[in-house]
């Protein structure tokens, strides 16, 4: 479908009327930045974490898994340039004391404004637009100066002075530092050699001034991270390796070529060797999915001189000693998500009847397969169905429905992507075909063809 406004709009109304996404505390009014993935929105999140974790630990031999903690000694942040350095420009309205980022308001006057720029740099440039710029909430153009508004989130969690806040632990901006803080941990206690890969899945926080795009950008969010440990002559080979797997990764997925392209970063950060992005065609447009970078031996350095420990490595076929370097691939959960509902979001005709369908790759599937008993009011069919239903569940997520007519459950399903639904019906009773009995019908999504299959044969045929 083409991207728009009017496609962002339609994703997101199916997210909330299908229960795959809530607006966070909605009850309250809402709470800006936050959102709940419903009964098939965390089926839909499970199913993408399994087929990251497939791709990058399970069928790599060289790396392992990691689940760190989300609350760290606040040095970390220190060593990872987090508390000095990690920051978007902020800009308050004089008028309604509005705070937006600078970057985005000049964004929307047609001027970049790059994340790495100084206060004084970024300052000039917002002055040189100042009469274009106008208050998103009231309209004036009535600005302060941009000042740096630092986006680690602060905890009390482990503090309890009461001036906690000048002496703060941070929720985890990112979830790599967790894995740089245990490479000496992971190296030491299992088989992994330099090169190895530690990979992790976890929640990360950001103090957005300006959440937005729904759950493309949200304070509270989930990453996906592998950082590879290599040997310092080795790092842009294994990066050039990653860029091509993580580029396939999303093919083999389903994603079309043309939904997909490599961004180069413009400005590297100083210690970075090399930084591309995967972008995915977004409702909004091309924006960054993934980012694939090869980060030199910054982060365990950094680590080195903040901890006292030494991060080096032996290597036991050369004998030679180094600090690795990193190159890491990091994917957002939710971006993924919002990426996945994009490319997969279909309207078409099926039987003369207008439909919506999300043709999702079936190892996606928030639901793999639907058991309807025809009639609900006959308790010959509910009861068999309820057979199948618990066959089929003990092999892959089902779901049973006997709500409406089988045309309105179908239409359900193929809202949420189901690939099957299994109907038990008359014949499956065998009583006016006895050639028929326990025999189902199996309807596939993407056709809206019927097949009769064998009870007996039907877990084979789904899988
Ligand atoms: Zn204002």
């Amino acid at each position: 479908m083409e991207r728009s406004a009017d496609m962002m709009e339609k994703v997101v109304s199916l997210c909330k009327r299908r229960g795959f996404v809530f607006p966070g505390s909605e009850i309250y009014g809402g709470f800006v930045g936050s959102f709940d993935y419903g009964p098939y929105g965390v089926e839909l999140a499970n199913n993408i974490k399994a087929a990251w974790w497939q791709a990058m630990v399970n069928r790599e031999s060289n790396v392992v898994g990691l689940d760190s903690a989300i609350v760290t000694h606040p040095k970390v942040w220190e060593a990872s340039g987090h508390v000095g350095g990690f920051s978007d420009p902020l800009v308050e309205c004089k008028e309604c004391n509005t705070r937006s980022r600078a970057d985005h308001l000049l964004e929307e006057v047609g001027v970049f404004a790059d994340e790495k720029m100084t206060v004084e740099e970024i300052n000039t440039v917002f002055d040189s637009v100042r009469d274009k710029i106008v208050c998103p909430k009231c309209g004036q153009k009535n600005f302060g100066s941009v000042t740096k508004f630092n986006l680690l989130a602060k905890t009390n969690l482990g503090n309890f002075k009461d001036d906690w806040n000048a002496d703060p632990t941070y929720l985890r901006g990112e979830t790599c530092q967790g894995i740089y803080i245990n490479f000496k941990n992971v190296l030491d206690s299992t088989r992994v050699k330099v090169p190895f890969g530690i990979a992790q899945i976890g929640k990360a926080f950001r103090n957005e001034i300006a959440p937005r795009q729904y759950i493309f950008r949200k304070r509270e969010f989930e990453q996906m991270e592998m950082q590879m440990f290599v040997a310092p002559e080795a790092e842009m080979t294994v990066y050039e390796e990653w860029k091509k797997k993580r580029m396939q990764y999303y093919l083999d997925l389903g994603f079309k070529q043309e939904n997909l392209r490599w961004h180069e970063h413009e400005n590297l950060v100083f210690y970075a060797k090399a930084a591309f992005d995967i972008e995915y065609n977004f409702p909004f447009g091309f924006k960054e999915m993934e980012g694939v970078h090869a980060r030199g031996d910054y982060d365990l350095t950094q680590h080195q001189k903040f901890s006292g420990v030494s991060m080096e490595y032996l290597d036991p076929y050369t004998n030679e000693k180094y600090i690795p370097h990193v190159v890491e691939t990091s994917v957002g959960v939710d971006r993924t998500f919002l990426a996945v509902m994009t490319e997969f979001y279909d309207e078409d005709e099926l039987g003369g009847e207008k439909r919506v369908v999300l043709r999702f790759p079936k190892k996606l599937a928030p639901i793999k397969v639907a058991v309807f008993p025809l009639l609900k009011n006959r308790p010959e069919l509910v009861e068999k169905a309820k057979e199948v239903f618990a066959l089929v569940s003990e092999h892959m997520r089902a779901e049973f429905d006997d709500n409406g007519n089988v045309g309105k459950r179908y239409r359900r399903q193929d809202e949420i992507g189901t690939p099957y639904c299994v109907t038990i019906d008359f014949d499956t009773l065998g009583e006016e075909k006895p050639e028929f009995k326990d025999t189902v019908t199996v309807r596939d999504r993407d056709t809206g063809e019927q097949v009769r299959v064998a009870i007996t044969e039907l877990i084979e045929y789904l899988k």
